[in-house]
C-alpha cells in the first residue's frame, strides 16, 4: 500500500500534482479542503462552521478533519494506498494519522514536499482565485493569513516526517510535468 503526503504551502501545486498522481499510481484522493468545500455547498452544520473560519484563512480545529480523515479512510478500506493533500497541517493531525494508519499496517510511505517561494505563491493564489471564485483566494491580506497559518502551525509537520526518514523536498517551481516526474522518481524509489 502506498500512502503518500503530498505536502507544501497554499499555491504550491498540491492539488494539481495530486490529479496526475491518483492517475498514475491508483490512488484515493484526500483533500481535507476540498471536503471541507463540499460540506459548505451541501450547507450543513459542519459546512456552516468551518466556513467562518476557511474565510479567514484560519485552520478548522484539528478533531473536525482527523474525524474527517478517519471516516475516509474506513470508507475505502479496499483502496490501494491514499494521497493526503492539504492534511497532516499540525503536529496533531500528524500524530492522529500514524495512530489510524499503523492501527491498520499501513503506515505512511514518504512525504513529498513541495518548495515554492512565497512571491510565486501569492502570485498563484490571486490568479487561482480569479478562475476558482475561491474567497480565500481573491484577498491579499487572507493569503497573508494562510501563509503565516502554515508557517507557524503547518510547517513543523515536515520536521516530523523528517524525523521519521521519511521527508522528501521536491522542486516546486517549473514545468508541471517536471515538478510530476520529480514527485513518481521519489515515491517509486520508496515503493
Ligand atoms: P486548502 O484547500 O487545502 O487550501 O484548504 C482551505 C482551507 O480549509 C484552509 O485555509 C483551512 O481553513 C481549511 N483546512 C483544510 N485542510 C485543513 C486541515 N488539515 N486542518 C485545518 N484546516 C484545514
Amino acid at each position: 500500500m502506498l500512502n503518500i503526503v503530498l505536502f507544501g504551502p497554499p499555491g504550491a501545486g498540491k492539488g494539481t500534482q495530486s490529479e496526475k498522481l491518483i492517475q498514475k499510481f491508483s490512488l484515493v484522493h484526500l483533500s481535507t479542503g476540498d471536503i471541507l468545500r463540499g460540506e459548505i455547498a451541501q450547507g450543513t452544520p459542519l459546512g456552516l462552521e468551518a466556513k467562518k473560519l476557511m474565510d479567514q484563512g484560519i485552520l478548522v480545529p484539528d478533531e473536525v478533519v482527523i474525524g474527517m480523515i478517519k471516516n475516509r479512510i474506513e470508507a475505502n478500506a479496499a483502496a490501494a494506498g491514499f494521497i493526503f493533500d492539504g492534511f497532516p497541517r499540525t503536529i496533531a493531525q500528524a500524530e492522529a494519522l500514524d495512530t489510524l494508519l499503523n492501527g491498520r499496517n499501513t503506515p505512511i510511505t514518504c512525504m513529498l514536499s513541495l518548495k515554492v517561494d512565497d512571491e510565486e505563491l501569492s502570485r498563484r493564489l490571486l490568479e487561482r482565485g480569479k478562475a476558482s471564485g475561491r474567497p480565500d483566494d481573491q484577498d491579499e491580506s487572507i493569503i497573508r493569513r494562510r501563509i503565516q497559518e502554515y508557517n507557524n502551525k503547518t510547517a513543523p509537520v515536515a520536521g516530523f516526517y523528517h524525523n521519521q526518514g521519511k521527508l522528501v523536498d521536491i522542486e516546486g517551481v517549473g514545468a508541471i510535468e517536471a515538478i510530476f516526474e520529480a514527485l513518481c522518481d521519489a515515491i517509486e524509489a520508496r515503493a
